[in-house]
């Protein structure tokens, strides 16, 4: 997040639970079967547990996930997998308390090491480590995060720090994302709009569209790559 702050969004612009779920609903019609909760911070909002069980009370969903920094996991854990949530990405850039506290403004980063704990607990598995290197994932805090997760047991996935000015991207080594010939994704925005690219600024309004077209639209003109996102930041698009 920014140091000046993220431009909020107009309550009524937020996409309702309904909304979500029912998009979710006509995106697994058309053979989606993978959804993953993403954000910003998905716990941060209110009534996500309720969320995570309409979504996954959607027949055809083979893998539901969640991307989250983890603050908050240790007090959802629980009652998210009772929601019906499979397992959960946890973004950690570095073990180092002060720097955590300095990247993230003031956070406890042992606040993120009581979520992973109540992630596995829960059963919320492979618990999966997102960690954003600048060049190599032999940077000293990878490294840490990496013998972190060796002792662990968990899985590590290393993204690079993106370039969104230039439209420098590149693929993720350990997960799969990241790699446009393979790259089937499409993102829904927290305000509606059904991004098939990340690195480009094409989006369908699924309000305007509805769900159907909003989808047929993105399919069809998914990029065969990434270029230049200009609209959106990584923040509220969920990168
Ligand atoms: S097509 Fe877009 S979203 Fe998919 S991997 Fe490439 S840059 Fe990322």
């Amino acid at each position: 997040m920014p140091e000046e702050g993220i431009e909020l969004l107009r309550h009524e612009d937020i996409l309702s639970f309904d909304e979500i779920a029912g998009f979710t609903e006509a995106a697994v019609k058309h053979g989606v079967n993978k959804v993953r909760i993403t954000g910003g911070e998905p716990l941060v909002r209110k009534g996500i547990v309720t969320l995570v069980k309409m979504i996954a009370g959607i027949d055809g969903i083979a893998d539901l996930s969640m991307t989250t920094n983890g603050v908050l996991l240790k007090d959802f854990a629980d009652d998210l997998k009772t929601a019906g949530l499979h397992r959960v990405n946890i973004s950690l850039d570095t073990a180092d308390p002060e720097k955590f506290a300095y990247i993230t403004r003031g956070g406890n980063v042992n606040d993120v090491f009581a979520g992973i704990t109540a992630a596995k607990k829960a059963g919320l598995v492979p618990v999966k480590i997102n960690c954003v290197i600048i060049k190599s994932k032999d940077e000293e805090d990878a490294r840490q995060i990496a013998e972190f997760c060796l002792l662990n047991k968990l899985e590590i996935r290393y993204i690079h720090q993106m370039d969104l000015v230039n439209g420098h991207f590149s693929t993720v080594e350990g997960g799969t994302g990241g790699n446009c010939t393979k790259c089937n994704r499409l993102r829904l925005t927290a305000n509606g709009k059904l991004k098939p690219c990340l690195f480009n600024d094409l989006a369908f309004d699924i309000r305007k569209l509805g769900y159907e077209d909003a989808i047929a639209r993105a399919v069809e003109f998914k990029p065969e790559c990434g270029s230049i996102n200009v609209t959106g930041k990584f923040y509220n698009i969920g990168g």
